[in-house]
């Protein structure tokens, strides 16, 4: 179970892409994949916290899809 994207969860709503880029250069994760968040066989979206199918690919709750 990878959880390296958990320091991801608190990305900042509402952002821009500009600032977002900025934000993940800071702290050294330049242009990193953005993905799901994993909890057991759902998939959670990083922006809400919303949980998915495995199936989904993009949050119904927030519209967030992931960069890939
Ligand atoms: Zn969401």
């Amino acid at each position: 179970m990878v959880r390296d994207n958990m320091t991801m969860a608190s990305s900042p709503n509402g952002a821009g892409d500009e600032l977002f880029d900025q934000f993940l250069t800071d702290r050294g994760h330049s242009m990193e994949t953005v993905g799901w968040e994993h909890d057991y066989n759902k998939k959670q979206c990083p922006e809400c916290g919303g949980l998915h199918d495995t199936s989904a690919s993009s949050c119904t709750a927030c519209g967030w899809a992931p960069t890939r």
